[in-house]
């Protein structure tokens, strides 16, 4: 495995020996001193070829040991990572791109994208001999957690705000995860689950205090880099909630550029819910050159897996953004409900809205001029349609209803 050399406050750039200190940076606290694991690159550089991560034979994020801060034998036994990548050669000819590919993450063991995360921070508390996990959430990384717990044997802790709705307490629930319905906002439940997880010595996975969930994030770029056989693309395009996912995905892009196996990063772009913009406000203000302050706004938005207002990881994620040279976009849920139809239409993926909106900000970065025609595109879906299957019915026809005749069902054909 990779052994870290450090772990790094994004905002005040203290370094800690590795492990020293677990969650943020304790000068500059939770929302702003979000840690970052860094390596030795030299020496990575001079050990990793092209062919090291097929090499090891591993058929899921692990293949990437070399670039994490667990081992292996820490491992859930769940596979996550080892996701498809889809080219999708007519719907980019149409959009006038020279490539568009699809990486359906929502292949994952619980569906989500943030598997990823789960699979290196219960590893990590593996590691730490920790004996139970926690996470403030109600959506996809708390699901995920009871998922990978589940498999571990590892008791798991979740909080969730006292009107999270019942169907999104099902998967949670049935992988046998305790559950606490904390009587006030997400922000109360948040901060309840962080006291207890320091009271009780469990691993706290709550998005971006935890710097596992980065190095897992990070995997799908190096996945990208591996399918499309070291051509990274121009552009890589991903929806926004915390800002974890993206800020992984382009400290994996900067990863391969420090081990000098890629000579530059595409430019990575974030896709908010117009009803939910807190980390693209930040991003406007940090390139008017003010500094990057966490603001809570309103959320609202179909796609309530990116429908956050209170953002954890918004500076990793503006700052990294930065670096590719990319920027953010936001989408009216009418063109997320849109999106989230054509993409299971035109490319056989069925995207939970917060997903579907990955592809929705395509098309307006297309249509403003952000990404330029003939460009190489990658879209990231990052969560199952089958999580919230209602929301995909807006718009949409109800079957025609016919008797049981042929004549009938003739009918109605248009052949
Ligand atoms: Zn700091």
């Amino acid at each position: 495995m990779g052994e870290p050399t450090a772990f790094r406050c994004v905002s005040c750039g203290e370094t800690f020996d590795p492990w020293a200190v677990e969650y943020t940076c304790p000068s500059c606290g939770p929302l702003k001193g979000t840690l970052e694991v860094l390596y030795d690159y030299r020496a990575l550089a001079r050990r990793l070829t092209p062919k090291t991560f097929a090499e090891t034979q591993q058929h899921s994020l692990w293949r990437y040991e070399e670039l994490l801060p667990v081992g292996r034998e820490h491992a859930v036994n769940l596979r996550a990572g080892y996701t498809p990548l889809y080219a999708c050669r007519t719907l980019a000819i149409e959009l006038g791109l020279r490539g568009l590919w699809i990486k359906d993450d929502s292949l994952n063991p619980t569906a989500s994208y943030k598997d990823r995360a789960t699979a290196i921070t219960t590893g990590a508390a593996r590691k730490l001999g920790r004996a139970a996990c926690s996470c403030a959430s109600t959506g996809n990384a708390a699901t995920s957690l009871a998922g990978f717990c589940a498999s571990a044997g590892m008791p798991c802790f979740i909080f969730v705000p006292g009107t999270a709705p019942r169907p999104k307490l099902a998967q949670l629930k049935a992988f046998g995860a305790v559950v606490f319905a904390v009587d006030g906002t997400y922000d109360q439940a948040f901060d309840l689950c962080a006291e207890a997880s320091t009271k009780f010595d469990w691993f706290n996975r709550s998005a971006a205090v935890n710097p596992m969930n980065v190095e897992g994030k990070k995997t799908g770029a190096l996945e990208l880099w591996e399918q499309l056989r070291g051509e990274l693309p121009d552009y890589v395009v991903v929806s926004v909630g915390d800002g974890s996912v993206i800020a992984g995905l382009c400290k994996g892009f900067q990863e391969l550029v420090e081990i000098e196996l890629a000579d530059r990063m595409p430019a990575v772009f974030g896709v908010q819910a117009e009803g939910a913009p807190a980390v693209a406000h930040a991003f406007t203000r940090h390139t008017q050159g003010q500094p990057i302050v966490p603001a809570e706004e309103p959320a609202q938005t179909l796609a309530d897996s990116i429908s956050v207002g209170h953002p954890r990881d918004v500076v990793k994620a503006v700052r990294y953004v930065a670096d590719t040279g990319g920027g953010f976009v936001t989408v009216s849920d009418a063109e997320i409900a849109e999106s989230g139809q054509e993409l299971a239409r035109r490319v056989g993926v069925f995207a939970e809205p917060a997903a579907a909106a990955s592809y929705a900000g395509l098309l307006r970065l297309l249509d403003a001029g952000d990404v330029p025609p003939d460009a190489r595109v990658a879209v990231f879906i990052t969560g199952s349609g089958l999580k919230d299957p209602e929301s995909m019915l807006h718009g949409l026809p109800a079957p025609t209803k016919i008797p049981p005749e042929l004549e009938a069902l003739e009918e109605h054909l248009d052949l």
